[in-house]
């Protein structure tokens, strides 16, 4: 079903094998705040988002009750613009999906 009821149900759009997936801006380290260090790092001149077992370091997975995954942002209220920008249900949203929904070779756990 498109789009997804919520993004906690999907977190598709936070996953990718590349290691510069997600540019941080000098204004996106600075709303970061504290959590820059833990969630962002540089890259030659440049700073990214980290990436851990195939998503962003910022990124939390639990199950629920029922044993179905959840997708956190640990970094919501200030996570980088990029993030801000992707609206669910938006045409990039569902290119996310398509392109990386079954998460072919990805940790999720
Ligand atoms: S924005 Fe789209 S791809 Fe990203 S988590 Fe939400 S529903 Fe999934
Ligand atoms: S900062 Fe949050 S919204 Fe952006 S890729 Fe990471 S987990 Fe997803």
């Amino acid at each position: 079903m498109f789009p997804p009821q919520n993004c906690q149900r999907c977190g598709v759009c936070c996953f990718s094998k590349l290691e510069t997936y997600v540019r941080v801006t000098g204004d996106d380290w600075s709303r970061l705040g504290g959590e820059a260090e833990r969630v962002a790092h540089f890259l030659g001149h440049r700073a990214y988002l980290r990436m851990e077992q195939g998503h962003c370091a910022a990124l939390a997975v639990r199950e629920d009750r029922e044993g179905r995954r959840e997708f956190f942002c640990t970094v919501y209220a200030t996570r980088p613009q990029i993030c801000r920008d992707l609206e669910r249900g938006s045409p990039e949203c569902a290119g996310e999906i398509e392109l990386k929904g079954d998460r072919p070779g990805i940790e999720i756990f």
